[in-house]
């Protein structure tokens, strides 16, 4: 039996940023993480030789982004290269033109989701997709990769409200590797999966394979999904966290690297869609910091479908797309090196929350403190953050505020 003041479960982003407020404010606290390594959904892989990142990558809305200030103070390099996601060099399968139609009738279908937004229209996104408009199909391509679902699972209440300063930045050490480097400091327990929060009592009880923690106030930051499927409970229940957490699931996006011979030839920094007129296509980076690979994102259907299919199914799927743009002499140039299952990995069941249909406001109940004794965080709780790694952050330090000053109230 351990004991301490605050436990903070799960070290993703959210927590790692809930345990570093905490620690700065001298306040004794532990860390429980369920894997055998930190960071979540945030993890950068080194085996290739190269940084890769496996979950998040950019640093969305870069010039407001708290990670981005907090990189260079570890001695880490944020890479400021404007990524031209809406413009591709490769014009094979999309011409200029194209492009340009595209771009239009997304920005087209942006605006209608702002009038619903604002008219308080809580419609699926799909629902303000021109009828029969020749990029439907790519529109919601876009949408898986964004949000981890198609349009039709999105509320335009929601859509609208992101925030997004359109600067995307990234770390060239890896994005992963900045959070583990943050939490460096912390006293985090690994492979300590917390079961159940007994809040019965005078003190917390925090049952996990490693023993009892006892402590006076807990800060939960795992995703919805453990909640929903009982694998943390909480004892007594409560009701209205597992219905928001059944409410607000998370969506699937998955990343495929794949190394290149020769890859001069191809441009560096640029994107492709593997196919213009299919939803369930990949997104292509090619060459990322002018590094010898291709990046393949997907999201949505697709991703599921693959990850269903198991080891390898992205990579082929990757390898015949590309050789359908690039041509078939780039077959024996494309060399799998490592590919994600975020749908399957037991300890966060997707890439990123999304709402539905009135299921917004599931995100204010999943952050809503519980008798200013445990305080919830994650990217799910964030408001107009959600889905990312900096609203992850944001998030995990609103509930160590929380926490720090419940624990002044009592005393500490
Ligand atoms: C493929 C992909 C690409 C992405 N791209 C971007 C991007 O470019 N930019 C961006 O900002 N975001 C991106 N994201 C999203 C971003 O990674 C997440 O929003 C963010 O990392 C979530 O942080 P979190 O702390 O809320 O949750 P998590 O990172 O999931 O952390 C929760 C932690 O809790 C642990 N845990 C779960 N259950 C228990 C338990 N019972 N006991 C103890 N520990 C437990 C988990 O193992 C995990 O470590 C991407 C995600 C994916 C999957």
């Amino acid at each position: 039996m351990h004991d301490t003041d605050v436990v903070v479960i799960g070290a993703g982003a959210a927590g790692i940023a809930a345990a570093r407020r905490l620690t700065d404010k001298q306040i004794p606290n532990i860390v429980l993480e369920a894997r055998n390594r930190i960071g979540g959904r945030a993890w950068t892989h080194t085996a290739s030789g190269f940084p890769l990142d496996l979950g998040c990558g950019y640093l969305h809305s870069g010039d407001e982004n708290d990670w981005a200030e907090i990189a260079p103070t570890l001695g880490l390099t944020v890479d400021r290269t404007r990524l031209g996601w809406d413009r591709t060099a490769i014009e094979a399968n999309f011409s200029a033109a194209d492009q340009d139609s595209f771009w239009r009738a997304f920005e087209r279908l942006e605006d209608r989701a702002e009038e619903a937004e604002e008219a308080g229209i809580d419609c699926p996104v799909s629902t303000l997709l021109k009828p029969g408009g020749r990029w439907n199909a790519l529109i919601n391509a876009l949408a898986t990769y964004i949000d981890g679902v198609e349009l039709d699972q999105l509320t335009a209440v929601e859509y609208d409200v992101y925030r997004d300063t359109e600067v995307n930045w990234r770390v060239r050490e890896g994005y992963g590797a900045l959070i583990a480097t943050y939490a460096k400091p912390l006293d985090i327990r690994l492979e300590c999966p917390a079961s159940l929060i007994d809040h019965s009592g005078k003190r917390l009880r925090i049952v996990t394979p490693q023993g009892d923690i006892t402590a006076r106030a807990a800060i939960i930051a795992v995703p919805p999904t453990l909640i929903a499927n009982g694998t943390l409970r909480f004892a007594p229940a409560i009701p209205d966290k597992l219905a928001a957490a059944h409410a607000l699931p998370l969506g699937v996006a998955d990343k495929v690297f794949l190394s290149v011979d020769k890859a001069d030839d191809l441009p560096r920094e640029t994107v492709l869609f593997g196919s213009t007129t299919s939803t369930a296509t990949g997104l292509y980076s090619l060459r990322p910091f002018g590094w010898p690979l291709i990046q393949g994102y997907f999201g949505g259907a697709c991703s599921r479908a693959l990850e269903m299919k198991g080891d390898g199914a992205f990579a082929s799927f990757a390898i015949e797309e590309l050789c359908g743009v690039l041509g078939n002499t780039w077959r024996s140039r494309l060399h799998p090196i490592i590919e994600t299952a975020w749908a399957g990995d037991p300890w966060s069941l997707g890439a990123y929350s999304y709402a539905g249909k009135n299921a917004r406001a599931n995100r204010a109940t999943l952050a809503a403190p519980v008798d200013e004794r445990l305080f919830f965080a994650g990217e799910h709780c964030s408001d107009k953050d959600f889905s990312t790694a900096h609203g992850a952050y944001r998030a995990g330090k609103k509930a160590a505020k929380g926490a720090v000053k419940a624990l002044k109230a009592l005393g500490a």
